[in-house]
């Protein structure tokens, strides 16, 4: 896009989908404002307003792709600053009991660093964009509409210490995380508020660095054992970041309990599904305290349904769908979501030369339909635990999935993950949906149910011969 069309964006949340809308949009605004509560520490740092930065974060494939071409300097800044980059098929390590996922080729690069460090590089290049002004320490209070009320034409903002005042913009982005408050603040103005969908399956999730010793040298850069439905409701994952630490994030669903105590955590690690972890952490020595979360529900408010909407308010990242950590999928969805706002304005300027009626309204279902693939991963993978809460707006979707004999479905699941510790292009299958560079669909795809099939076929023969009565 050559010249800008549009004067003034102001972005709620200064986080990782707001800063990435703010780089967005500095393309197709004169000015762009972002309104962050927080007042920004000075170096990589966790801060109130995000409490998961003190967590482990893994960004996928996807994601990461899309930040290094938003953010050309951010790989290399991040390896200069100690982060590491690798390939998904060879430097993850993943077990599940005593079954190592196989090796494989893959295009899957992947980040290892902290949420701290990686919010302050896009900070600091979201500050150098001569067209953007990031407003820390200050907190956006509400919306201003019009006085007809079909348009959200500013905020209220304060900065600490200062009297409440005015912000006046052509559009209105809500970037502020689980916690928005987008959903009493249209109410305000008449609007009703948005139907959620929500899937909780008591996940805690718990973080600590660690220092490996100099002389333990291993050859992943992420190393897992993974959960399965519903036996192995424990996980755990250790990742190489900055500083040559490692950061853990284990976590476990339901009723079974995480401790934050030394002796506990470190014998709830001994009973994940496979020793590698815990083998690993006796190599290494604890640098931080056990962090805990419980702010993993899958939570996705329904604004596209919405019978009317203001013109000129969008909202994306976690204050629109917010998922289960465990999957990894949350940053990738902000940035997409952010990246597909872009397109949206272009096609609308095409269409008009302006930002018009309905904008607003056909951007929310349009994320929705970003939205629903990673929706479903998540929503659908935690509702096989036993006692989540399982309350899904109903959809054409959910109602057919109902539908759809899940015993067979959940069968075949077993059987692509099985196959997958075993067969490389399996494994890569998978992951490459994991990491969302493929369809799910592509798992019911011909050719690798054939795949699946025929290798547990394979599989199952011996075994059936050697029990067969002689
Ligand atoms: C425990 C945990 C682990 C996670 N692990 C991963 C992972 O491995 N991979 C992954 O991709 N994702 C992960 N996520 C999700 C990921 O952190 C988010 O999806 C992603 O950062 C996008 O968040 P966001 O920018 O929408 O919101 P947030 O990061 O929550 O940011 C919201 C921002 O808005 C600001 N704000 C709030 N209210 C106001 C206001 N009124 N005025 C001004 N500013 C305001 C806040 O201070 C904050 O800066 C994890 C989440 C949790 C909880």
């Amino acid at each position: 896009m050559t010249a800008r069309a549009f004067d003034h964006a102001i972005v709620l949340g200064g986080s990782i989908a707001g800063l990435v809308t703010a780089r967005v949009l500095s393309e197709r605004f004169c000015r762009v404002t972002v309104i962050e509560r927080d007042g920004y520490p000075k170096a990589a740092a966790p801060r109130r307003g995000v409490p998961q930065g003190k967590l482990l974060h893994v960004v996928l494939a996807r994601g990461r792709a899309t930040l290094d071409a938003l953010f050309p300097r951010l790989a290399a800044d991040l390896r200069a600053a100690g982060g590491v980059t690798f390939d998904y098929g060879r430097g993850a390590s993943v077990h599940y009991g005593r079954s190592s996922l196989a090796p494989f080729d893959s295009d899957l690069s992947v980040h290892g660093c902290t949420q701290p460090l990686l919010e302050s590089l896009i900070r600091r290049y979201v500050s150098e964009l001569a067209n953007v002004t990031v407003r820390d320490a200050t907190s956006a209070l509400g919306l201003l509409a019009s006085p007809d009320r079909r348009r959200v034409n500013g905020v209220r903002v304060a900065s600490a210490g200062e009297t409440e005042e005015v912000v006046l913009g052509q559009l209105v982005v809500d970037a502020t995380g689980r916690g928005s408050h987008a959903p009493a603040w249209l109410e305000q103005f008449g609007y009703r508020p948005p139907g959620e969908s929500i899937v909780a399956a008591r996940l805690t999730y718990a973080s600590r660095t660690y220092v490996p010793a100099t002389d333990y040298r291993p050859n992943w850069a992420l190393l897992a054992s993974m959960a399965r439905a519903p036996q192995q409701p424990r996980s755990g994952v250790i990742l190489a970041v900055e500083g040559g630490q490692w950061m853990t994030g284990i976590a476990t669903i339901g009723d079974d309990h995480l401790p934050a105590d030394e002796e506990g955590f470190t014998s709830f690690v001994h009973g994940l599904s496979s020793p590698v972890v815990h083998e690993a952490l006796q190599h290494a020595t604890a640098s931080g305290p056990i962090v805990r979360s419980r702010t993993t529900q899958n939570r996705l408010r329904h604004y596209e349904r919405a019978s009317a909407w203001p013109d000129d308010f969008v909202l994306l990242g976690d204050s629109v769908c917010a998922l289960n950590p465990i999957y990894g999928q949350g940053i990738t969805l902000a940035v997409l979501g952010a990246v597909l706002l872009g397109e949206h304005i272009d096609v609308e300027r095409r269409a008009r030369a302006r930002i018009g009626s309905g904008f607003a309204a056909g951007y929310q279902r349009r994320l929705a339909q970003l939205n629903r693939a990673a929706w479903q991963y998540a929503a659908s993978s935690d509702a096989t635990w036993p006692g989540t809460r399982y309350e899904p707006q109903p959809t054409r979707t959910t109602t057919l999935l109902r539908a759809l004999p899940t015993r067979a479905l959940r069968a075949y699941g077993t059987m692509v993950l099985d196959t997958a510790y075993e067969v490389p292009a399996v494994a890569r299958a998978v992951m490459e949906i994991s990491h969302m560079q493929r369809a799910a669909s592509a798992l019911i795809a011909p050719s690798l149910m054939l795949r699946v099939i025929g290798h547990r076929v394979r599989a199952a023969a011996p075994r059936r011969n050697r029990d067969a009565p002689g």
